[in-house]
């Protein structure tokens, strides 16, 4: 047996040629609900390895599923766990500008597609003080909320659409958490290289593909019936596979590792959970995961949490002492020392950090 052991379904016919190198045979290797809205499958590509939802979300479906899934997990956190959220973003957003000052990369134009608190990017400004950092987000609200807490420059968009305007103006794109996330990766990532100046660079989080799939997968295998998708996830990365598109996008590697494997060795990244398991409802009311009863009845109770900095950042972490202190924190860190390659797909999350080296014309 090979291991980890491999994903592998029966061959199929895909309703949608693969948004990535445009195949239409799939291997199926999980059926899922997507809430109440949809059904669907996860299929793995033959030819560049990438599992994706075939037939995929549409946009109304996609922000139907977002909402609900918001309205869940904001009722899921509380008020502390958020502003913690917020300050181990900071903390992170250090953490990386730290790392490229060691490569010597310094960055004046940053843009953050997805950036959620802002946390994360008004780290990487507290490392880079003269940097100009812009945001794009699809939201009106989280771009309000970074103008007002952080001062970004703020565009509104989805990163599957180029903004023409902005070709060429950064040296840096941060795509954290947001991949996995998008409809037609290959538009994304060619429209941040073309964002990006010449040798700027591009980093990303994103899950591990594998681990994300395979409670679908045993579902699939084991009961022969669909499991939840409660996340908003249409992409399932492939270690090797990840790096091969991001090569044929203009983009060479200089950090691509996995870390983060509390789940995996624990168990649980590759365990049946009962909430995924939990079977899709259309009915409205407590211990239904539908979307219409979050949404409906649900969004009243979710609290908003005031993005300032100086409330939520302890004075401890925009003082000057942070500096050294997270340098030095940066080098014990769960995750920075322990690291894999992404192509044994295992592990929870993987971190890349990528320089374009050729321009996508
Ligand atoms: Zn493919």
């Amino acid at each position: 047996m090979r291991f980890p052991v491999p994903i592998e379904g029966k061959l199929v016919k895909r309703e949608e040629a693969c948004r990535i190198c445009g195949s239409t045979t799939a291997e199926q290797v999980g059926l899922v609900d997507y809430w109440d809205i949809k059904t669907s499958r996860l299929v793995k590509c033959p030819e560049c390895r990438h599992i994706q939802l075939d037939p995929m979300l549409s946009d109304t479906e996609t922000s139907k599923g977002c909402l609900a899934y918001y309205i869940e997990e904001s009722l899921r956190t509380g008020h502390e766990e958020l502003a913690k959220n917020c300050v181990r973003n900071f903390r992170r957003g250090v953490l990386f500008g730290n790392s490229l000052k060691r490569k010597s990369i310094l960055p004046q134009n940053i843009l953050e597609l997805g950036p959620g608190s802002g946390y994360f990017a008004a780290g990487l400004q507290f490392v880079f003080p003269q940097s100009l950092v812009t945001v794009m987000d699809v939201n009106p609200e989280v771009l309000l909320s970074n103008r007002e807490h952080h001062q970004f420059k703020t565009i509104q968009g989805i990163p599957d659409n180029l903004m023409a305007e902005y070709q060429g103006q950064f040296d840096l794109v941060i795509a954290r958490d947001i991949i996995e996330h998008v409809t037609n990766i290959s538009a994304v990532l060619i429209n941040i290289n073309r964002y990006l100046k010449p040798g700027g660079y591009l980093h990303f989080i994103t899950p591990n593909g594998h681990e994300d799939v395979w409670k679908h997968y045993l579902t699939a295998v084991f009961e022969g019936k669909p499991s939840q998708l409660l996340i908003n996830h249409v992409n399932y990365f492939d270690g090797r596979g990840l790096r091969e598109l991001l090569a044929a996008k203009g983009f060479k590697p200089l950090d691509y590792y996995t870390f983060t494997f509390k789940t995996t060795l624990k168990g649980s990244g590759w365990r049946k959970s009962r909430r995924l398991m939990s079977p899709v409802s259309h009915e409205s009311g407590p211990g239904h995961f539908s979307s219409g009863y979050f949404i409906n009845e649900k969004a009243g109770e979710v609290s908003t949490i005031k993005f300032s900095k100086q409330e939520i950042l302890h004075e401890w972490y925009i003082t000057e002492k942070a500096r050294w202190v997270t340098a030095l924190y940066s080098r014990f860190q769960h995750g920075t020392i322990f690291r894999i390659r992404p192509e044994f797909n295992l592990g929870h999350e993987v971190y890349g950090l990528f320089k374009k080296i050729q321009s996508i014309t």
